[in-house]
């Protein structure tokens, strides 16, 4: 990750700040005039930006929910069926804009893994190109056991090899299966936990943000993202793990 990569979104002027509507002169909202109502055309930001919202990871999601409908009704093309061919492009523009924008931030883990891409890191492409790699050399997708899981996970995957010996064979181990229900409970519940050491994350990094203004709090930053990462493949490890163990269950 470069070190632009991670001064790319610190604190810039919205575009409030800078533009005037087209229709009227007067300052308008980021998305549509205050003082004519007419629908502004989109200024490529980010999705924090589109609400008017610093990068910070512990969002308001009522509040987001209430920003989400007003502008709703404001930027509705439907609203706008009587304007301008170009501004109802706006207005539809503006519209898919701020539903890809509320439906990210709204989501806990899609907020983190996009807050993670504006900085560089590309979750879903390192989990896609390993995909990838293992399908052209026929091997299997390396994953890396997370080390607290080291041991269950060695555990489970006996017993799991075990249990499919047993369907093989028409053969009923209700115990075994019993402890193999007991272990998915636990990975179920490793899952939600993740989801909590997750926003411990959130507040460092926000901290770190607030930070940024007084001084260059760069490597701090890094040092969060690596974490929230290593948090996230963690939690996709045990996801992965669960429906693996669904599989042979219901085999
Ligand atoms: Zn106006």
């Amino acid at each position: 990750m470069t070190k632009s990569a991670l001064t790319a979104i610190h604190p810039k002027p919205l575009p409030e700040d800078t533009h005037s509507c087209w229709s009227c002169g007067s300052m308008r909202a980021a998305h549509f005039c205050e003082s004519c109502g007419k629908v502004q055309p989109p200024v490529p930001v980010d999705y924090f930006t589109f609400f008017g919202l610093p990068p910070k990871l512990n969002v308001d999601v009522a509040a987001l929910e209430k920003s989400f409908y007003e502008l709703s009704r404001k930027l509705h093309p439907d609203l706008n069926a009587r304007a301008g061919t170009q501004e109802q492009e706006w207005s539809m523009e503006q519209s898919s804009l701020l539903n890809d924008a509320y439906r990210t931030l709204k989501d806990p883990i899609k907020r983190t893994a996009y807050l993670l891409h504006l900085e560089g890191v590309e979750l879903e492409e390192q989990s896609k190109s390993a995909t990838e790699q293992a399908r052209t050399t026929g091997e299997i997708k390396k994953q890396i056991v997370p080390p607290d899981l080291l041991e269950e996970v060695f555990e489970l995957n006996m017993q799991l090899e075990e249990l499919r010996m047993n369907k093989k064979m028409g053969e009923d181990d209700p115990a075994l299966i019993e402890e193999i229900g007991k272990q998915k409970l636990e990975l179920e519940a490793k899952y939600e936990s993740l989801l909590e050491e997750l926003k411990s994350f959130w507040t460092e990094w926000d901290a770190a943000i607030d930070r940024n203004l007084a001084s260059d709090s760069s490597e701090e930053r890094t040092a969060v993202i690596g974490k929230m990462v290593d948090v996230l493949n963690r939690r996709n490890y045990v996801r992965n793990l669960v429906r693996d163990v669904n599989a042979v269950l219901e085999s």
